[in-house]
Order: C-alpha cells, then structure tokens, then sequence
C-alpha cells in the first residue's frame, strides 16, 4: 500500500489535490446533475412507503393524508397530499 492510501480504492486522504472550494464546486455540479435526472425521471417503480394521517383537526374538512414516495431509480423522494 502506498502512502496516503486507504483501503478503499481510489480514496486518498494524504496528497489529495482537491482544494475545498473544488470539492464544494464538484458537489455542487453533482447535486445538479442529480436534480436534472429526477426530474426527467418519470419515476415508473415510486414506491408508497408511507401514509401519515391526521385526522385530529376541530374542522374534519382540515383532515388529510400525507403519502410518502421514493423512486429506486432516480432516489427522489416526495410527499403527496390526499383528502
Ligand atoms: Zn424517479
């Protein structure tokens, strides 16, 4: 093992030539990227992982369901209001 590796591959902490400025820029693309391909995702296998409700409102017309989705594809999670 050379010196500033790790065990895991391709992961330096000695000698990285990343500044933090750069990281955080990378990051920033990275999270762009991502937000680019869960909005084209049409999201074909959202799962239904949760259902909250709240049924405790003094007017019942205020009671509602909050249904909770994630994506396995693109990783999007959302929440979706029903009456
Ligand atoms: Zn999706």
């Amino acid at each position: 093992m050379e010196p500033g590796e790790t065990d895991a591959p391709g992961l330096f902490i000695y000698g990285d030539p990343m500044t933090a400025q750069q990281i955080t820029d990378k990051i920033q693309k990275l999270r762009d990227k991502l937000r680019k391909i869960q909005k084209e995702c049409k999201h074909p296998n959202a799962v239904n992982y949760d259902t909250r409700c709240d049924h405790g409102n003094y007017d019942p017309s205020q009671d509602c369901c909050f249904l909770y989705w994630k994506c396995p594809d693109c990783l999007d999670l959302w929440t979706e209001e029903t009456r």
